[in-house]
């Protein structure tokens, strides 16, 4: 049996030793957190996160699908708010189709105790990768007993995007890496339940608040609160930088999201407490050494969360390596290599395509233009269903590589251009006219 070594039980380290428990490997998966079992604490950067379906099938490749749907909650559309406090509503695909809250700390507890069930796996916490021979698959790990180095033949890298492995494959000739902030942070802020419990805001939904260059979102938790998001710049007259106390941000809420600041009576403590967090995009390649060392989840390609991809891309990339160790009998050179090769193009797309997204949720979903552009879509695609897959769906409903997604989803953004450009386009949406005009543009 074939011994080998996870580094970082986090969301996607510990599906993956789940899956190699499964493929019959013996797995020792290092931590450096102590078990929040022990601690009590759950540590982690957003409380909840979006679980779609190239997610899900990867879950449900190890049998755990069920289990996680017990406790998550879908979200059948995005609600926009304007400054007003009016609402619109876009359904995210079809009727009946959802991206699903999860909560990461829940997700991540669960995901390690599944890979703890298994006979062969030991998920070692409070062990900090300090070091690893890239070369020979082994990593170094310092312990309350002191530094031990890990066995097996290899090393599966899942540290996340400030990767300890990684660090080493920068110090290799000719390994590319490229590391980019952008311009914008995050905070968390939280919406309690209301007085039975209840959510206080439309609970099967993701809300938006698009202003422009910022936004503010929130996703329901089961006990019926909501977890917010402000994405905001990190510099600038409207920035972290600029809401420098509690009063100012308040202000502000009050002029931008008031109908959200009435529902965070706490705001000014949560203000003062919760940090500002940066974004950051991580690329780089080859993502393995031999059939050594191998990285992937955030340590290969972290990205930014607008499109909800990230944790949803690391468990595809479990479920595209199990694929690929069948494909090639388990023989890690040849894997690592087919792994980096095949995924590496797809990671590049989904960053793009999370980048852009950026854009249409902050921005666009606020434009009346752009909701009907979405409308016309959905109509063309329920009129001819093999013609036109949305690439919302394409990148959240479908296992369509995230490369294919992106083309595609160019080629649809130039067709809809000149349709949004006729004349009373409003009013003749529906129109046969406007549906064989589009049907004649794919052809
Ligand atoms: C604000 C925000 C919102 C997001 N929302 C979504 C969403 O809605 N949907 C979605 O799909 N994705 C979302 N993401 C992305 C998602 O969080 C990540 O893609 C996902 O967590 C990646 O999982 P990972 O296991 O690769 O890395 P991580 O979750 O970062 O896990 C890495 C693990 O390695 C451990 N580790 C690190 N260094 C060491 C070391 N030296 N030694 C030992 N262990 C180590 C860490 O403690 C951690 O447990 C969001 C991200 C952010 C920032």
């Amino acid at each position: 049996m074939k011994h080998v070594s996870v580094v970082g039980a986090g969301l996607v380290g510990s599906l993956w030793a789940l899956f190699l428990a499964k493929r019959g490997y013996s797995v020792d998966v290092y931590e450096r957190r102590k078990d929040p079992r022990k601690t009590g604490v759950a540590e982690g950067r957003s409380i909840n996160l979006a679980l779609s379906d190239r997610g899900w099938a990867a879950l449900e490749k190890v049998g755990i699908g069920e289990e996680v749907r017990a406790h998550a909650i879908p979200m059948y559309r995005r609600v926009m708010h304007d400054v007003a406090g009016q609402l619109s509503f876009q359904p995210y695909g079809k009727e009946n189709q959802a991206i699903y809250s999860v909560s990461r700390g829940g997700l991540n507890r669960l995901l390690v105790e599944a890979a703890e069930k298994q006979a062969d796996v030991r998920v070692h916490f409070d062990h900090r990768c300090v070091d690893a021979d890239i070369e020979a698959g082994t990593a170094t790990f310092e312990t309350d007993h002191g530094p031990i180095t890990s066995k097996g033949s290899a090393l599966f890298a899942t540290d996340g995007a400030f990767s300890k492995v990684r660090a080493q494959f920068q110090r290799r000739d000719r390994f590319n890496y490229e590391q980019e902030y952008i311009d914008h942070g995050y905070k968390e802020l939280h919406i309690p339940p209301g007085p039975d419990g209840q959510h206080l805001m439309e609970r099967e939904a993701l809300h938006i608040w698009p202003r422009g260059q910022h936004m503010l979102i929130a996703l329901p938790n089961p006990d019926g609160s909501f977890t917010c998001t402000l994405f905001f710049p990190m510099e600038g007259t409207e920035s972290f930088e600029a809401l420098h106390n509690a009063q100012v941000a308040r202000q502000f809420f009050s002029a931008q999201f008031s109908d959200a600041l009435t529902l965070m009576p706490d705001f000014e403590a949560q203000w003062d407490q919760n940090p500002v967090s940066s974004l950051v995009i991580i690329r780089c390649a080859p993502w393995h050494v031999g059939g050594k060392t191998v990285l992937f989840g955030d340590a290969s390609h972290a990205i930014v969360p607008f499109y909800g991809q990230g944790m949803n891309s690391g468990f595809e990339d479990c479920h595209v390596f199990d694929r690929i160790l069948d494909a090639h009998q388990d023989q890690f050179d040849a894997a690592f290599l087919a792994f980096s090769t095949e995924r590496k193009p797809n990671a590049d797309a989904i960053a793009e395509l999370a980048m852009r997204n950026f854009v249409e949720m902050r921005d666009l979903t606020g434009q009346p233009e752009f909701l009907l552009q979405k409308k016309i879509e959905a109509a063309f695609s329920a009129r001819y269903p093999g013609k036109w897959m949305p690439l919302y769906s394409q990148v959240t409903f479908s296992h369509i590589p995230y490369a294919d997604a992106l083309a595609a989803g160019k080629r649809q953004d130039a067709i809809m251009q000149t349709v949004m450009a006729r004349p009373n386009i409003g009013e003749i949406w529906q129109s046969d006219e406007v549906m064989e005009a589009i049907l004649a543009e794919l052809a």
